[in-house]
């Protein structure tokens, strides 16, 4: 059993009063809160690690860049990665999907070749290939969803062809919580011998993740979903694939000599390491990953089954409102709707109760046209938050819902 007070008591930022309320922090899917670990890393870095990292050869240096490259290690052994090279570091889940499309897409794609996505895609794994569409002529075909929120896996078989030459799905949707069925996609596109990147955002902190059990061949997340800080994040990808693409940006670290007449590049990761990098970022990811191993996934995955359970219940009470993503594979994220209340009303009532939602359309504006609606109201959970919470969360959706009568 896991003890969510103990859990509670490392975050500082929950014991946040929202005028004279205990902050009730329900937007987990935008970005996760930090335990002090992670932040005494931030701290740790700047006060006695603050240097820049490879080429030095002065003590500081040698410090920062050991202890960046042994996070590079940690996240090699949390995602069972078969080498470190094959982790790099990037600002997050968006930059990772945007250097394979750039890099892998400029490199091996062409005129009248196929890209397949969904429709719970994130506007990050949709507009990158989108401007491949127009860049190099080539086709994004969209695997459509039920209504209940769901792939519809036989279109997925039928948009498979021998155009298609790549696969880029997302793991878990942050509108609806959809957990994609990704083994079998991945194992179905190998059989055509396309490569597959898995959009991780949303599963990362709630799903054990392993890159050679799943089979994929790119895996891209952010720090700041999983306890991690903002600017950092990961980009997998099989190193036989890293190897043959084109650097995405061009500057110090990604080469191993510069001549006007010839440039050469580095190995991987470097090669896609332009700049300096996120150094206190990275060091302070391997801190949120032992924050999650501390826990361990199955008891993350327990309760937060439990947690969605118990507020889906709890908002079926309320009979003026809709939960949009129904799937029979669900994460932490509860979308919904109430007639005759726009979702922004509800977020900034709910605000007034110190209870801090998302509203809009999440980056997925597909999937509002695809249930025609504009927005949603989202609630998501982490492993902090507690049945009170959802308790006080039902107790103001009601609030509003008699407001507005
Ligand atoms: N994909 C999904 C499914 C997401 O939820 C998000 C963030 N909302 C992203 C990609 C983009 O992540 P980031 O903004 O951290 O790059």
């Amino acid at each position: 059993m896991i003890n969510i007070q103990e859990i509670r008591s490392q975050f500082p930022i929950l014991k946040t009063l929202v005028r004279g309320k205990p902050l009730v922090y329900l937007d987990n899917a935008a970005t996760t809160q930090k335990p002090q670990s992670v932040i005494d890393s931030l701290v740790r870095y700047y006060t006695s690690l603050n240097s820049n990292v490879h080429r030095g050869v002065h003590y500081l240096s040698n410090l920062a860049s050991e202890e960046f490259e042994n996070s590079r290690k940690t996240i090699q052994r949390f995602i069972n990665a078969e080498k470190e090279s094959e982790i790099i570091f990037t600002r997050g889940a968006t930059e990772s999907i945007n250097l394979v499309a750039s890099s892998y897409g400029r490199a091996f794609f062409k005129k009248g070749d196929e890209v397949i996505i969904s429709t719970m895609e994130h506007h990050s794994n949709i507009v990158p290939w989108q401007m491949l569409e127009s860049e190099l002529g080539i086709k994004l075909k969209v695997i459509p969803i039920s209504d209940e929120g769901e792939l519809i896996i036989e279109e997925f078989e039928k948009l498979l062809s021998e155009k298609t030459k790549f696969v880029s799905i997302v793991y878990i949707s942050n509108s609806l919580g959809t957990i994609n069925p990704i083994k079998k996609i991945i194992k179905k596109a190998h059989s055509f011998a396309v490569p597959v990147l898995i959009d991780a955002a949303q599963a990362i902190h709630h799903k054990k993740i392993d890159v050679k059990e799943l089979d994929c061949d790119f895996l891209a997340f952010s720090g700041h979903k999983m306890y991690g800080p903002t600017g950092i994040g990961v980009l997998y990808g099989k190193k036989k694939f890293l190897e043959q693409m084109p650097p995405y940006q061009a500057g110090g670290d990604m080469i191993k000599s510069v001549r006007f007449e010839r440039t050469i590049f580095n190995d991987i990761p470097f090669k896609f390491e332009a700049g300096t990098p996120d150094i206190s970022g990275g060091i302070a990811l391997a801190e949120a990953i032992r924050f999650i191993e501390g826990i361990g996934y199955d008891e993350i995955e327990s309760y937060e089954t439990e947690l969605l359970e118990y507020a889906t219940e709890k908002v079926s009470e309320i009979p003026e409102l809709k939960i949009i993503g129904r799937a029979k594979e669900k994460s932490a994220v509860l979308s919904f709707v109430i007639d005759g209340i726009h979702p922004h009303d509800i977020g900034t009532f709910l605000d007034v109760d110190g209870i801090a939602i998302r509203t809009g359309h999440h980056c997925t504006e597909p999937i509002m046209q695809r249930f025609a609606i504009p927005a949603t109201s989202r609630a998501s959970f982490a492993i902090y938050n507690k049945k009170e919470e959802i308790d006080l969360l039902t107790q103001s959706i009601k609030k509003v819902i008699q407001l507005f009568k």
